[in-house]
């Protein structure tokens, strides 16, 4: 006789996690199946292989779900942000001053999230989570879905009202429920690790483009910095042969000397770069959430602020719904969730193929419109609200509470 769940949640990962919680906090019955082992908790990020700029809105959130307090102690801040390009004159300031807030955002490395929200399921009482377990197939059934799902103790199956997937970039719901996907590969790559600067400008985010692609250095709380340098992928093994002393002098040549010499690199991770866009956000009975519904080029540090705000909104509805597996509310988080994908989507990928791409023509104009909208405060007040996560209609959890 097969269980049976309200949400089947596919995919634990830093936004199945997100929903999981969510929807707990609303009281409502849910299960979540990770196929990976649980992740330790760790008390020092600092080698870590992505260290995450949080939005605003993702900071709101992540207090709505009591999951911050365990966070602040590993947080950078970013009170602002400076964007220029290699041998060009305009650059992009904004401030948390301009835009009328504190900070405009926090940088917390990746496992340390995962660890934080994985401490905040211990406490869901309406959830259900299977652990390492996979989901392998799927019926469809008159109100939702029979899910298989395998683990060490053999398969087993659940019934389910609503199935999300919150499986990734090669999504397996997605596979499963017909819903095509349009892959892009950027021919670049990513190489994160953590350095030391020599003069710092604290509580500052630097992006810096050039024909080789942008790097960016992130403030973390230790007075280090997280380093993200993109390189051609055809230099992939190059790179990742390099010694450290190389891999330095190459960082240094990318970023300039704004901040002094850079050294004492920790662990560094590649990353191959590539959008996967999912033709649609839903299907009967089934909602993508997260890196299963859109992979996003890193450049922006959007992809788990724009599934976290998924997530959140899927929560509200299905808060709200009977049945939350059924068209209305299919319909309206797709409506939902439109302006924030397409905006965040035409940001990501216009800032890859513009500021990364060897076009000496348009030189000028990057160079003009860098300046333009950092001369022209509204514009300025714009790029910082949409960067800080209000884009769209955002879910109430991520919106500011009054004091
Ligand atoms: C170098 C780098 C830097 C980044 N920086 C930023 C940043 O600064 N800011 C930002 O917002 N975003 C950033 N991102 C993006 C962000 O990391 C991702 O968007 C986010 O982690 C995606 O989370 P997810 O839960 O949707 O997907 P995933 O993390 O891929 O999780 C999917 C989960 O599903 C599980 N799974 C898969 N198949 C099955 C199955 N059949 N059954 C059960 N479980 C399954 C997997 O084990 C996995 O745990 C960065 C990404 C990279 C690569």
């Amino acid at each position: 006789m097969p269980e049976s769940t309200e949400t089947l949640i596919v995919g634990g990962g830093l936004v199945g996690t997100s929903l999981a919680l969510a929807l707990d906090a609303a009281g409502r019955v849910a299960t979540l199946v990770e196929a990976g082992a649980p992740r330790p908790v760790i008390a020092n990020g600092e080698d870590d292989d992505r260290n995450l700029a949080l939005a605003r809105a993702s900071v709101n959130a992540l207090q709505a779900l009591h999951v911050w307090p365990l966070l602040e102690a590993f947080a950078g801040t970013i009170r602002r942000v400076e964007v220029s390009r290699a041998g060009e004159f305009g650059r992009v300031r904004m401030s948390a001053v301009d835009a009328g807030v504190d900070t405009l955002g926090r940088v917390v490395p990746g496992r340390v999230l995962g660890a934080a929200l994985q401490q905040r399921l211990d406490a869901c009482r309406n959830l259900q989570r299977l652990l390492p377990a996979q989901l392998i197939a799927l019926a469809p059934r008159d109100s939702g879905w029979r899910a298989r799902i395998a683990s060490g103790n053999g398969e087993r199956e659940l019934d389910a009202t609503l199935l999300v997937g919150a499986d990734g970039s090669d999504s397996l719901v997605r596979q499963l429920t017909g819903i095509g996907a349009q892959a892009h590969a950027y021919a670049q790559s990513l190489f994160v690790c953590t350095v030391a600067v020599d003069r710092d400008i604290p509580e500052c985010a630097f992006e810096r483009f050039s024909d080789d692609g942008p790097v960016a250095l992130l403030p973390l709380p230790n007075g280090r910095r997280g380093l993200v340098l993109t390189i051609a992928a055809a230099r992939h093994e190059e790179v990742a042969a390099m010694d450290d002393a190389a891999f330095m002098a190459l960082a240094q040549q990318r970023f300039g000397w704004k901040l002094g010499a850079l050294s004492r690199p920790g662990k560094r991770f590649p990353h191959r770069i590539r959008r996967v866009l999912a033709d649609a956000l839903t299907a009967q009975r089934t909602v993508l959430v997260g890196n299963a519904a859109q992979t996003v080029h890193p450049i922006g540090a959007q992809g788990f602020n724009l599934g976290l705000r998924d997530a959140l909104t899927l929560a509200e509805l299905i808060a709200a719904s009977d049945d939350p597996g059924a068209a209305p509310v299919m319909n309206e988080y797709a409506t939902r969730r439109a302006a924030d994908r397409d905006g965040v989507l035409a940001f990501s990928h216009g800032l890859a193929s513009l500021a990364c791409l060897p076009q000496p023509a348009l030189a000028p104009l990057r160079s003009l419109a860098m300046l333009a909208m950092d001369a022209v405060p509204p514009l300025r007040h714009v790029l910082a609200r949409h960067g800080m996560g209000f884009r769209g209609a955002p879910p109430a959890a991520a919106l500011e509470r009054g004091p």
